[in-house]
């Protein structure tokens, strides 16, 4: 067990965080603890329950509280908050802070999911919600009004992976008293900190890089001091909380989080400058290649990438499209990305832009680099380029 944390690097932390062995008759991993109800031995234990570790399942069990632990170190956060998926993590959050009449801001590149929330959801109770251009920097204080409560980041945003300016925010925000909130599923704290930077609370669908095998749903939220009381509270009242099995396969997916996204960068990378060569693609939205938007940001804020990415192709006929799709042998399609299989999500439809239309004038794809070997990975993707010219 590593008792003091200041001084070890983050695969060491990876591979200790919540692990207490001697208290499970030297069991290296803890149990997933499987409870509704802790009893209470003794009637004045019951008159003080608030000052006993555990109540209820709902509120925390030990695996919780261990998972929790390990993402708000690794965070640098006051606290972190476990939820039943990222999204309820996104939702929740927002939850937290607005009330009726309030205004937020949010990013055009923001996740579809949460971007559906805000704008059916949160309209209808009368929150007002305005996206900005993910590109616009410090002028975002232009849009920053008297109701202005909070503003949402996500960086880089979700299939065209522009990198926000997070430091021009963070001064806006400061001065005007907003809350910052920021979705970093892509990077994981291993490769960007947003408390760090200033940003009030830092979001990761878990179920993505820290699962890593597509077996599970959770979502975490990392608070600083002046947010996490808020934002624990909120998610007490709306009932939200991870099962025992998915918040024990989250620890386990901690121990190997930084090798396998070592192995994603160099995959991800590699197929992304290799791509960005091609003659049957137009673009590489990759935040770690020049030409992508926002590559000066991610240079400053990331430590470093991860291995998920887009690119635009030129050819956008529906046909040679599906004639490359179906006969994929390695990259399958689905809706999510971070785990170790490799997957393309078509993105057939432009994405939904409002501040301005996508010019990305192609069909835009999202690749995720998965831990096969990449010479077989680039030869799939090879060949089913070739097959748009059938
Ligand atoms: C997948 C995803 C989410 C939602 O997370 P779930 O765990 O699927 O609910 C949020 N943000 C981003 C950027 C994602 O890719």
């Amino acid at each position: 067990m590593i008792d003091n944390n200041n001084d070890k690097k983050a695969s060491t932390l990876l591979a200790h965080l919540g692990s207490t062995p001697y208290l499970y008759d030297g069991a290296v991993n803890m149990p997933a603890y499987r409870a509704s109800t802790f009893v209470l031995e003794t009637y004045e234990e019951f008159l003080n329950c608030f000052e006993a570790p555990f109540r209820y399942g709902r509120e925390s069990t030990p695996t919780s509280v261990a998972f929790e632990n390990a993402i708000a170190t690794l965070d640098n956060a006051a606290g972190s908050i476990v939820t039943s998926s990222g999204l309820a993590a996104i939702n929740s959050t927002i939850l937290s802070f607005v009330s009726a009449g309030d205004h937020i801001l949010l990013p055009d590149n923001i996740y579809g999911f949460s971007r559906d929330f805000c704008t059916r959801t949160l309209s209808r109770l009368n929150v007002e919600i305005e996206y900005y251009d993910p590109m616009i920097g410090h002028e975002i204080e232009q849009k920053v009004k008297d109701n202005t409560k909070l503003i949402y980041l996500e960086a880089p945003g979700s299939l065209t992976y522009e990198v926000q300016d997070i430091d021009a925010f963070v001064q806006v925000a400061k001065k005007h008293n907003l809350i910052t909130v920021i979705d970093n599923s892509w990077a994981t704290p291993l490769n960007m900190q947003p408390l760090s930077l200033g940003i009030d609370i830092s979001i990761m669908s878990a179920t993505k890089y820290i699962s890593g095998h597509s077996d599970m749903m959770l979502g975490v939220i990392s608070c600083n001091e002046k947010t996490l009381n808020t934002v624990r509270d909120t998610i007490r009242q709306l009932g939200n909380c991870a099962g025992s099995e998915e918040l024990y396969l989250g620890l386990r997916g901690l121990r190997t989080l930084d090798v396998r996204l070592e192995r994603h960068r160099e995959s991800g990378l590699e197929l992304a400058k290799w791509l960005s060569t091609h003659y049957a693609v137009k673009k590489v939205l990759h935040p770690a290649l020049p030409e992508s938007l926002g590559h000066e940001n991610w240079k400053k804020y990331f430590t470093n990438c991860s291995g998920v990415f887009a690119v635009v192709l030129k050819e956008t006929d529906q046909s040679k499209i599906t004639n490359m799709l179906n006969n994929m042998q390695i990259f399958k399609m689905g809706f999510s990305w971070g785990g170790y299989e490799s997957l393309l999500f078509p993105e057939q439809l432009n994405p939904a832009r409002i501040t301005k239309p996508w010019d990305g004038d192609g069909f835009l794809m999202r690749i995720h680099a998965g831990l096969e070997d990449i010479d077989d990975l680039k030869k799939d993707l090879a060949d089913g380029l070739e097959r748009l010219n059938e």
